[in-house]
């Protein structure tokens, strides 16, 4: 199945061009709570699983292209994200990374995104308004978390995937000596999280690491990798991240970008694609608030 946020916080079930509205079959409360439904939906999936299967046949139906798309889970309480974590990607940086020395995830751990700093297929990534600074594009397959994950060992990790994503893990790069920022504000900026265009179900990626992965900016082909050369995978990812913390139903583990880092400016136009997961194409634009801080 695939889920999606639209418009308002509302929830739907995607099939081909449609959305089935399914916000009316999630209890009441959850109207004084919209950015949570999505958590309460896959923390309670075991339950509205079938539910929905029923509920979709009298859902309202709209088409797709007339609704605006949000982070499928606009609120998740953590966004982690694995560095350094398909071999030909290390070191192509240069002296733009803090990663330094051919270390992989599997060395460094994981890193925190902001959940502030998502954004969904119908939104923009926008660049701090004048900066001249380097911002590029991460092309990566975002791990949705099923339910509550402590100490899960790599051997039972895959039981707690809830479903898929597409993830641009936008960045801002460091200059070395001159403005060498912490990693997690880099990639926090508001909408340097697009994710989307919807979370597809576990069931439904039956090969979740032999997926291209591709992102192209301006209709060029900029990033083409297979999720098969990640150097942690999936399994192992969890096992990092519940080690350290108590991953939540809708949590989202971001699990690194392949070759092809570049950079993006105002008006470019980027679009990710994930084999069996699903594409999305965002504008670049600056943002039209000032900041008072100069990037
Ligand atoms: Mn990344």
């Amino acid at each position: 199945m695939k889920l999606a946020s639209f418009n308002d916080y509302r929830l739907g079930v995607v099939d081909g061009d449609a959305v089935y509205d399914i916000t009316a079959a999630l209890p009441d409360f959850l109207a004084h709570l919209p950015r949570q439904r999505m958590n309460w939906l896959i923390a309670n999936w075991p339950t509205m699983r079938n539910k929905l299967a029923n509920f979709r046949t009298s859902a309202p139906a709209t088409a797709l292209s007339s609704v605006r798309l949000l982070a499928p889970n606009p609120a998740p309480q953590h966004i982690l994200a694995a560095p350094a974590n398909y071999q030909k990607h290390i070191g192509e940086l240069g002296s733009r990374t803090v990663t330094q020395g051919g270390r992989s995830a599997r060395e460094q751990g994981l890193f925190l995104k902001a959940p502030g700093s998502l954004v969904g297929a119908g939104g923009a990534l926008l660049l701090p308004k004048g900066s001249q600074r380097r911002f590029d594009h991460e092309s990566e397959l975002a791990v949705v978390i099923s339910r509550l994950a402590r100490n899960v060992p790599r051997e039972k990790a895959m039981d707690f995937v809830f479903g898929y994503s597409c993830l641009i893990d936008a960045t801002m790069r460091i200059e070395k000596g001159v403005a060498e920022e912490e990693r997690s504000m880099r990639k926090s900026f508001e909408t340097f999280t697009p994710m989307g265009p919807w979370i597809v179900t576990a069931d439904e990626v039956a090969a979740p690491e032999s997926l291209k992965n591709q992102l192209w900016v301006n209709g060029e082909l900029k990033q083409s990798a297979n999720t098969r050369d990640m150097i942690v995978g999936i399994a192992e990812l969890i096992e990092m991240a519940s080690s350290v913390m108590t991953l939540q139903p809708g949590d989202v583990i971001a699990s690194g970008t392949p070759e092809g880092v570049g950079p993006v400016s105002p008006g470019d136009e980027v679009r990710i694609e994930i084999e069996q997961v699903g594409a999305m194409t965002l504008p670049v634009r600056e943002c039209e608030a000032v900041s008072p801080r100069a990037y």
